[in-house]
Protein backbone atom coordinates (compact mmCIF):
# COMPACT_ATOMS: atom_id res chain seq x y z
CA UNK A 1 0.00 0.00 0.00
CA UNK A 2 2.34 2.86 -1.20
CA UNK A 3 0.01 4.74 -2.96
CA UNK A 4 -0.29 8.38 -2.97
CA UNK A 5 2.91 9.05 -0.71
CA UNK A 6 3.28 13.00 -0.18
CA UNK A 7 7.05 13.86 0.94
CA UNK A 8 7.30 17.66 2.17
CA UNK A 9 9.92 18.98 4.24
CA UNK A 10 10.23 21.27 7.31
CA UNK A 11 13.98 22.77 6.39
CA UNK A 12 16.55 21.94 3.71
CA UNK A 13 16.64 18.71 5.18
CA UNK A 14 13.98 16.06 4.30
CA UNK A 15 12.87 15.18 7.90
CA UNK A 16 9.16 14.57 7.84
CA UNK A 17 7.04 12.42 5.49
CA UNK A 18 3.30 12.82 5.02
CA UNK A 19 1.06 9.85 3.63
CA UNK A 20 -2.08 10.10 2.46
CA UNK A 21 -2.33 13.26 3.66
CA UNK A 22 -3.53 11.92 7.31
CA UNK A 23 -0.07 10.59 8.62
CA UNK A 24 2.59 12.38 9.55
CA UNK A 25 6.31 10.62 9.85
CA UNK A 26 9.33 11.95 11.48
CA UNK A 27 12.63 11.39 10.47
CA UNK A 28 13.99 8.57 13.43
CA UNK A 29 17.73 7.67 12.16
CA UNK A 30 19.46 7.74 8.96
CA UNK A 31 22.35 4.51 8.08
CA UNK A 32 24.47 4.96 5.10
CA UNK A 33 22.07 4.64 2.48
CA UNK A 34 18.72 4.94 3.72
CA UNK A 35 16.12 7.07 6.24
CA UNK A 36 13.83 5.75 8.55
CA UNK A 37 10.84 7.42 9.59
CA UNK A 38 8.30 6.78 12.40
CA UNK A 39 4.85 7.81 12.69
CA UNK A 40 4.24 10.57 14.98
CA UNK A 41 1.82 8.73 16.97
CA UNK A 42 4.48 6.22 18.29
CA UNK A 43 5.78 8.40 21.65
CA UNK A 44 1.72 8.81 22.18
CA UNK A 45 -0.65 6.65 23.99
CA UNK A 46 -1.23 4.86 20.46
CA UNK A 47 2.08 3.72 20.37
CA UNK A 48 1.79 3.62 16.76
CA UNK A 49 4.72 1.10 14.83
CA UNK A 50 4.21 2.21 11.65
CA UNK A 51 7.73 3.15 10.07
CA UNK A 52 8.84 4.12 6.69
CA UNK A 53 12.58 3.43 4.71
CA UNK A 54 13.72 5.86 2.11
CA UNK A 55 16.81 4.79 -0.55
CA UNK A 56 19.42 7.43 -1.15
CA UNK A 57 16.74 8.77 -4.11
CA UNK A 58 14.01 8.99 -1.42
CA UNK A 59 12.26 6.01 -3.19
CA UNK A 60 9.99 4.18 -0.72
CA UNK A 61 11.90 0.71 0.34
CA UNK A 62 9.35 -0.03 3.08
CA UNK A 63 6.46 1.24 4.07
CA UNK A 64 4.83 -0.93 7.17
CA UNK A 65 1.87 0.18 7.35
CA UNK A 66 0.37 -0.99 11.08
CA UNK A 67 -1.49 2.57 12.35
CA UNK A 68 -3.41 2.25 15.49
CA UNK A 69 -4.90 5.34 15.52
CA UNK A 70 -7.31 7.39 13.10
CA UNK A 71 -5.71 9.45 10.65
CA UNK A 72 -5.22 12.99 11.01
CA UNK A 73 -5.88 14.90 8.41
CA UNK A 74 -6.04 18.46 9.85
CA UNK A 75 -3.03 17.79 11.90
CA UNK A 76 -1.47 17.28 8.30
CA UNK A 77 -3.18 19.64 6.18
CA UNK A 78 -1.61 22.12 8.97
CA UNK A 79 2.08 20.92 8.23
CA UNK A 80 1.22 20.95 4.43
CA UNK A 81 0.73 24.61 4.05
CA UNK A 82 3.17 25.63 6.49
CA UNK A 83 6.10 23.13 4.60
CA UNK A 84 4.54 24.79 0.96
CA UNK A 85 4.60 28.13 2.67
CA UNK A 86 8.02 27.86 3.74
CA UNK A 87 9.26 26.39 0.26
CA UNK A 88 7.83 29.62 -1.28
CA UNK A 89 9.36 32.10 1.04
CA UNK A 90 13.09 30.20 0.95
CA UNK A 91 12.68 30.28 -3.05
CA UNK A 92 12.33 33.99 -2.79
CA UNK A 93 15.94 35.81 -2.93
CA UNK A 94 14.47 39.27 -1.37
CA UNK A 95 12.01 38.27 1.36
CA UNK A 96 11.08 42.04 1.90
CA UNK A 97 8.75 41.90 -0.63
CA UNK A 98 6.67 38.61 0.04
CA UNK A 99 2.92 38.67 1.13
CA UNK A 100 2.43 35.23 3.02
CA UNK A 101 -1.32 36.21 2.97
CA UNK A 102 -1.20 35.87 -0.89
CA UNK A 103 1.10 32.51 -1.21
CA UNK A 104 -1.25 30.72 1.51
CA UNK A 105 -4.32 31.80 -1.06
CA UNK A 106 -2.64 30.60 -3.98
CA UNK A 107 -1.55 27.32 -1.68
CA UNK A 108 -5.11 26.74 -0.03
CA UNK A 109 -6.71 26.41 -3.42
CA UNK A 110 -4.74 23.88 -4.39
CA UNK A 111 -4.48 22.09 -1.06
CA UNK A 112 -8.42 21.98 -1.26
CA UNK A 113 -11.60 21.44 1.22
CA UNK A 114 -9.21 20.59 4.18
CA UNK A 115 -6.74 23.73 5.03
CA UNK A 116 -6.42 25.39 8.05
CA UNK A 117 -7.09 28.90 8.64
CA UNK A 118 -4.65 31.54 7.70
CA UNK A 119 -4.41 32.88 11.45
CA UNK A 120 -3.15 29.60 13.21
CA UNK A 121 -0.51 29.29 10.83
CA UNK A 122 0.54 33.51 10.89
CA UNK A 123 3.11 33.50 13.45
CA UNK A 124 5.30 31.23 12.75
CA UNK A 125 5.01 31.81 8.96
CA UNK A 126 6.11 35.49 9.73
CA UNK A 127 8.80 34.50 12.40
CA UNK A 128 10.33 31.84 9.58
CA UNK A 129 10.28 34.90 7.35
CA UNK A 130 12.04 37.16 9.29
CA UNK A 131 14.75 34.74 9.75
CA UNK A 132 15.55 34.71 6.16
CA UNK A 133 15.84 38.58 6.47
CA UNK A 134 19.25 39.84 6.34
CA UNK A 135 20.61 41.15 10.20
CA UNK A 136 19.02 44.53 10.99
CA UNK A 137 21.89 46.78 12.12
CA UNK A 138 21.39 48.79 15.13
CA UNK A 139 24.20 51.79 14.67
CA UNK A 140 25.21 54.15 12.14
CA UNK A 141 28.79 52.43 12.40
CA UNK A 142 27.49 49.07 11.55
CA UNK A 143 26.58 50.27 8.13
CA UNK A 144 29.14 47.79 5.83
CA UNK A 145 30.83 49.00 3.17
CA UNK A 146 30.22 46.90 0.45
CA UNK A 147 27.09 44.65 0.50
CA UNK A 148 25.46 42.91 -2.21
CA UNK A 149 22.35 45.15 -1.50
CA UNK A 150 23.98 48.07 -2.54
CA UNK A 151 23.95 46.43 -6.41
CA UNK A 152 20.69 47.44 -8.05
CA UNK A 153 18.48 45.54 -10.86
CA UNK A 154 20.71 46.46 -13.27
CA UNK A 155 23.77 45.11 -11.75
CA UNK A 156 25.46 48.35 -10.75
CA UNK A 157 27.02 49.64 -7.54
CA UNK A 158 24.72 52.61 -5.96
CA UNK A 159 26.27 53.44 -2.53
CA UNK A 160 28.70 56.12 -3.97
CA UNK A 161 29.95 57.25 -0.63
CA UNK A 162 30.53 56.61 3.08
CA UNK A 163 31.43 57.73 6.60
CA UNK A 164 30.67 57.79 10.10
CA UNK A 165 28.33 60.41 9.55
CA UNK A 166 26.42 59.80 5.61
CA UNK A 167 26.14 57.05 3.52
CA UNK A 168 24.92 57.97 -0.11
CA UNK A 169 23.14 56.02 -2.73
CA UNK A 170 23.15 57.19 -6.43
CA UNK A 171 22.97 54.91 -9.32
CA UNK A 172 24.55 55.80 -12.54
CA UNK A 173 21.47 56.13 -14.18
CA UNK A 174 20.69 58.80 -11.37
CA UNK A 175 23.89 60.87 -11.83
CA UNK A 176 23.21 61.13 -15.55
CA UNK A 177 19.69 62.92 -14.47
CA UNK A 178 21.41 65.03 -12.07
CA UNK A 179 23.80 66.17 -15.06
CA UNK A 180 20.99 66.52 -17.44
CA UNK A 181 18.41 68.05 -15.12
CA UNK A 182 20.32 70.36 -12.65
CA UNK A 183 18.66 73.59 -13.13
CA UNK A 184 16.23 73.34 -10.67
CA UNK A 185 17.23 70.81 -7.85
CA UNK A 186 14.79 69.98 -4.85
CA UNK A 187 16.03 68.76 -1.48
CA UNK A 188 14.09 67.46 1.58
CA UNK A 189 14.94 65.65 4.68
CA UNK A 190 12.59 63.12 6.49
CA UNK A 191 13.08 61.54 9.61
CA UNK A 192 9.75 59.12 9.30
CA UNK A 193 11.37 56.70 7.06
CA UNK A 194 14.87 56.71 8.57
CA UNK A 195 16.08 53.52 9.68
CA UNK A 196 15.86 53.62 13.78
CA UNK A 197 19.42 54.34 13.99
CA UNK A 198 19.35 57.07 11.42
CA UNK A 199 19.09 60.98 12.02
CA UNK A 200 16.97 61.65 8.47
CA UNK A 201 16.57 60.24 4.69
CA UNK A 202 17.96 63.08 2.74
CA UNK A 203 16.67 62.95 -1.26
CA UNK A 204 18.13 65.36 -3.61
CA UNK A 205 15.11 65.84 -6.91
CA UNK A 206 15.38 66.91 -10.14
CA UNK A 207 12.65 68.33 -12.14
CA UNK A 208 12.43 67.29 -16.77
CA UNK A 209 10.59 69.56 -17.78
CA UNK A 210 9.99 67.84 -21.12
CA UNK A 211 8.27 65.03 -19.65
CA UNK A 212 7.08 67.23 -16.53
CA UNK A 213 8.60 64.58 -14.16
CA UNK A 214 10.71 64.21 -10.98
CA UNK A 215 13.23 62.46 -10.30
CA UNK A 216 14.98 61.13 -7.35
CA UNK A 217 18.87 61.86 -8.03
CA UNK A 218 20.15 60.62 -4.95
CA UNK A 219 19.37 59.30 -1.64
CA UNK A 220 20.91 59.43 1.18
CA UNK A 221 21.37 58.34 5.24
CA UNK A 222 22.30 61.24 7.62
CA UNK A 223 23.57 60.68 10.99
CA UNK A 224 23.28 64.32 11.94
CA UNK A 225 21.99 67.78 10.48
CA UNK A 226 25.16 70.08 10.62
CA UNK A 227 25.88 71.95 7.83
CA UNK A 228 29.29 69.89 7.05
CA UNK A 229 27.36 66.93 6.42
CA UNK A 230 25.22 68.66 4.11
CA UNK A 231 28.82 70.38 2.38
CA UNK A 232 30.03 66.32 2.53
CA UNK A 233 26.75 65.08 0.42
CA UNK A 234 26.97 68.18 -1.95
CA UNK A 235 30.40 67.82 -2.65
CA UNK A 236 30.00 64.13 -3.27
CA UNK A 237 27.24 64.62 -5.53
CA UNK A 238 28.62 67.09 -7.14
CA UNK A 239 32.42 65.32 -7.62
CA UNK A 240 30.52 62.27 -9.02
CA UNK A 241 28.43 64.37 -11.73
CA UNK A 242 31.45 65.63 -13.04
CA UNK A 243 33.36 62.17 -12.98
CA UNK A 244 30.27 61.09 -15.46
CA UNK A 245 30.84 64.35 -17.30
CA UNK A 246 33.92 64.87 -18.69
CA UNK A 247 35.66 66.54 -15.78
CA UNK A 248 32.57 69.31 -16.66
CA UNK A 249 31.90 70.62 -13.10
CA UNK A 250 27.73 71.04 -12.69
CA UNK A 251 26.41 74.42 -11.44
CA UNK A 252 22.67 73.94 -10.48
CA UNK A 253 20.89 77.22 -10.70
CA UNK A 254 17.98 77.22 -8.18
CA UNK A 255 17.76 74.84 -4.65
CA UNK A 256 14.44 74.27 -3.31
CA UNK A 257 14.71 73.11 0.16
CA UNK A 258 13.14 73.34 3.57
CA UNK A 259 13.32 76.25 5.71
CA UNK A 260 16.99 74.79 7.30
CA UNK A 261 19.99 77.17 7.49
CA UNK A 262 22.54 74.22 7.07
CA UNK A 263 21.21 73.33 4.34
CA UNK A 264 21.18 76.22 2.25
CA UNK A 265 24.42 77.38 4.05
CA UNK A 266 25.86 74.17 2.49
CA UNK A 267 24.95 74.43 -0.71
CA UNK A 268 26.20 77.96 -1.42
CA UNK A 269 29.76 76.95 -0.62
CA UNK A 270 29.74 73.61 -2.76
CA UNK A 271 27.40 75.33 -5.39
CA UNK A 272 28.20 79.69 -5.46
CA UNK A 273 26.11 80.80 -8.08
CA UNK A 274 22.95 78.79 -6.73
CA UNK A 275 19.85 81.01 -6.18
CA UNK A 276 17.86 79.29 -2.57
CA UNK A 277 14.33 78.84 -2.66
CA UNK A 278 12.76 78.01 0.12
CA UNK A 279 9.61 75.68 0.01
CA UNK A 280 6.07 77.21 -0.12
CA UNK A 281 5.05 74.25 1.65
CA UNK A 282 7.06 74.08 4.83
CA UNK A 283 6.41 78.34 5.21
CA UNK A 284 2.93 77.49 5.50
CA UNK A 285 3.39 74.50 7.82
CA UNK A 286 5.74 76.27 9.79
CA UNK A 287 3.38 79.46 10.43
CA UNK A 288 0.33 76.98 10.78
CA UNK A 289 2.85 75.44 14.01
CA UNK A 290 3.15 79.03 15.34
CA UNK A 291 -0.15 79.76 15.00
CA UNK A 292 -1.17 76.99 17.51
CA UNK A 293 1.49 77.77 19.92
CA UNK A 294 0.99 81.74 20.05
CA UNK A 295 -2.48 82.99 18.89
CA UNK A 296 -4.77 79.82 17.87
CA UNK A 297 -7.94 81.09 19.57
CA UNK A 298 -7.52 84.70 18.66
CA UNK A 299 -7.21 83.68 14.88
CA UNK A 300 -10.02 80.84 15.33
CA UNK A 301 -12.52 83.61 16.85
CA UNK A 302 -11.67 87.00 15.61
CA UNK A 303 -12.60 87.23 11.96
CA UNK A 304 -10.03 90.03 11.62
CA UNK A 305 -7.22 88.28 12.99
CA UNK A 306 -8.01 85.64 11.07
CA UNK A 307 -7.90 87.48 7.95
CA UNK A 308 -4.55 88.71 8.39
CA UNK A 309 -3.09 85.48 9.43
CA UNK A 310 -4.55 84.11 5.62
CA UNK A 311 -2.93 87.55 4.72
CA UNK A 312 1.02 86.68 6.30
CA UNK A 313 0.57 82.65 4.97
CA UNK A 314 -0.11 84.26 1.54
CA UNK A 315 2.88 86.40 1.46
CA UNK A 316 4.90 84.43 -0.52
CA UNK A 317 2.46 85.17 -3.82
CA UNK A 318 2.78 88.57 -3.29
CA UNK A 319 5.06 91.28 -4.85
CA UNK A 320 7.92 91.67 -2.31
CA UNK A 321 7.72 95.10 -2.33
CA UNK A 322 4.38 95.69 -0.75
CA UNK A 323 5.09 92.93 2.17
CA UNK A 324 6.92 95.34 4.79
CA UNK A 325 4.46 97.51 4.35
CA UNK A 326 1.20 95.04 4.80
CA UNK A 327 3.15 93.49 7.50
CA UNK A 328 3.03 97.13 9.35
CA UNK A 329 -0.32 97.99 8.83
CA UNK A 330 -1.39 94.98 10.04
CA UNK A 331 1.40 94.99 13.37
CA UNK A 332 -0.48 98.46 13.69
CA UNK A 333 -4.09 97.59 13.78
CA UNK A 334 -2.95 94.36 16.45
CA UNK A 335 -1.78 97.20 18.80
CA UNK A 336 -4.32 99.51 18.15
CA UNK A 337 -6.99 96.98 19.24
CA UNK A 338 -4.30 94.98 21.76
CA UNK A 339 -4.33 92.03 19.74
CA UNK A 340 -1.79 90.51 22.30
CA UNK A 341 -1.17 86.90 20.93
CA UNK A 342 -1.56 87.75 17.25
CA UNK A 343 1.51 90.37 17.62
CA UNK A 344 3.23 87.19 19.31
CA UNK A 345 2.95 85.68 15.82
CA UNK A 346 3.98 88.80 14.09
CA UNK A 347 7.29 89.35 16.26
CA UNK A 348 8.08 85.58 15.23
CA UNK A 349 7.13 86.08 11.52
CA UNK A 350 9.33 89.35 11.53
CA UNK A 351 12.19 87.37 13.32
CA UNK A 352 12.23 84.41 11.30
CA UNK A 353 10.99 85.52 7.78
CA UNK A 354 11.82 89.14 7.28
CA UNK A 355 15.40 89.21 8.89
CA UNK A 356 16.75 85.61 9.19
CA UNK A 357 15.56 84.57 5.86
CA UNK A 358 15.92 86.71 2.57
CA UNK A 359 11.91 87.59 1.32
CA UNK A 360 13.12 86.60 -2.42
CA UNK A 361 14.20 83.19 -0.95
CA UNK A 362 10.84 82.13 -0.07
CA UNK A 363 8.12 84.79 -2.15
CA UNK A 364 7.37 83.09 -6.08
CA UNK A 365 5.82 86.32 -7.14
CA UNK A 366 8.05 86.11 -9.98
CA UNK A 367 8.73 82.84 -10.20
CA UNK A 368 5.49 80.36 -10.15
CA UNK A 369 6.82 77.44 -12.29
CA UNK A 370 7.30 75.49 -8.80
CA UNK A 371 5.38 76.66 -5.84
CA UNK A 372 2.41 73.55 -6.74
CA UNK A 373 4.78 71.24 -7.43
CA UNK A 374 6.55 70.36 -3.90
CA UNK A 375 8.14 67.48 -5.46
CA UNK A 376 10.26 66.23 -2.65
CA UNK A 377 7.48 66.70 -0.30
CA UNK A 378 5.20 64.25 -1.54
CA UNK A 379 8.09 61.89 -2.66
CA UNK A 380 8.16 62.03 0.95
CA UNK A 381 4.56 60.98 1.21
CA UNK A 382 5.16 58.54 -1.25
CA UNK A 383 7.44 56.60 0.52
CA UNK A 384 5.66 56.86 3.76
CA UNK A 385 3.29 54.56 2.78
CA UNK A 386 5.30 51.88 1.93
CA UNK A 387 6.61 51.64 5.72
CA UNK A 388 3.91 51.11 8.82
CA UNK A 389 6.95 51.68 10.60
CA UNK A 390 10.18 52.99 11.14
CA UNK A 391 12.02 50.14 8.33
CA UNK A 392 15.26 47.93 8.71
CA UNK A 393 18.29 49.32 7.25
CA UNK A 394 18.44 46.40 4.62
CA UNK A 395 14.49 46.82 3.91
CA UNK A 396 15.18 50.81 3.25
CA UNK A 397 17.71 49.67 0.96
CA UNK A 398 15.30 47.10 -0.82
CA UNK A 399 12.66 49.70 -1.14
CA UNK A 400 15.08 52.89 -2.24
CA UNK A 401 16.50 50.49 -4.90
CA UNK A 402 12.81 49.47 -5.90
CA UNK A 403 12.24 52.90 -6.39
CA UNK A 404 14.96 53.48 -8.09
CA UNK A 405 14.55 50.90 -10.81
CA UNK A 406 10.81 51.72 -11.65
CA UNK A 407 12.22 55.23 -12.39
CA UNK A 408 14.38 54.14 -14.54
CA UNK A 409 11.86 52.14 -16.52
CA UNK A 410 9.58 55.60 -16.51
CA UNK A 411 12.38 57.51 -17.60
CA UNK A 412 12.98 55.59 -20.73
CA UNK A 413 9.49 54.91 -21.43
CA UNK A 414 8.70 58.79 -21.27
CA UNK A 415 11.66 59.67 -23.46
CA UNK A 416 11.26 56.86 -25.71
CA UNK A 417 8.43 58.93 -27.18
CA UNK A 418 5.95 56.11 -26.44
CA UNK A 419 4.66 58.03 -23.40
CA UNK A 420 1.55 60.00 -25.04
CA UNK A 421 1.53 63.69 -23.40
CA UNK A 422 -2.21 63.37 -23.54
CA UNK A 423 -2.42 60.49 -21.42
CA UNK A 424 -0.96 62.68 -18.58
CA UNK A 425 -3.35 63.21 -15.68
ZN1 LIG B 1 0.54 5.82 13.10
Amino acid sequence: MVDQLEISETNEKRNQIIVNRKYKFNLWYTTNNTKVFKCTEYKTVNKCKSYITLNDNNKVIKYENKHTHPGKEYDASVSIVKHKMKNEIRKSSFPFDIKPKRIYEEISQEIGYICPEYNTIKSQILRYKNKQLPPDISTFNEIPDESEYYINERNENFMIFKNSNIIIFQSPFQTELFIEYNENMFVDGTFYIAPTFGYQVFITRVYAPEINSFYSTSLSILNNKEQSTYELLFEELKKNASKYNNNIIITPKILHCDFEKGISNAAIKIFPNITIKYCVWHYKRSLKIQKYKLCHNEVEHNHNIYLFYKAVTNFPFINPEYIFDIYNYIKIICQVYNYYHFLNFLEYFNKTYLYKYDIQCWNYCNDINHITNNASVSFNNYLKKLFYKKPSFYELIYHLKKEESLSYNNYKRKIGGIWKKKEEY
